[in-house]
């Protein structure tokens, strides 16, 4: 069973885009951290069950350097929390999605994290992460 876990928004400049969040939502980020196997740096807000990950490239190369020169800012991706995520990039697979990876990698907030290609999921970037144990 699939839940939504966190919403993921491409920003130009993290800083700025932690101050508008903690303006709208009227709190603060409760994490914020480095992805160097993405080249991003993350900020976490919870808002109810759900959390928001703001993500800025850290570098020209990284994928969300080319969606923002490609789209802008934006909503850049869903992710749904499962519990088991080798069994569930198997079963993504042979149900014919596009999976990135053939095996879930180290992404943030302690989770081990895969994608689904946007193309083959109506034009949107879909994360699926299982927290990993302590
Ligand atoms: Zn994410």
């Amino acid at each position: 069973m699939m839940k939504l876990e966190h919403l993921g928004i491409a920003v130009k400049n993290l800083t700025d885009a932690e101050r508008l969040f903690s303006d709208l939502l009227g709190t603060n980020p409760y994490k914020q951290e480095a992805v160097p196997s993405e080249n991003v740096v993350t900020s976490f807000f919870r808002v109810g069950e759900v959390k928001l990950e703001l993500l800025e490239s850290a570098n020209e190369d990284s994928a969300i350097a080319g969606f923002i020169d490609k789209r802008g800012e934006g909503l850049h991706h869903i992710a749904f929390e499962v519990p088991d995520i080798e069994a569930e990039t198997e079963r993504l697979k042979q149900m014919g999605f596009n999976v990135l990876y053939d095996k879930a990698k180290v992404g943030a907030d302690n989770k081990l994290v895969n994608f689904i290609h946007p193309k083959s999921a109506s034009g949107v970037l879909v994360e699926v992460c299982q927290e990993i144990a302590e």
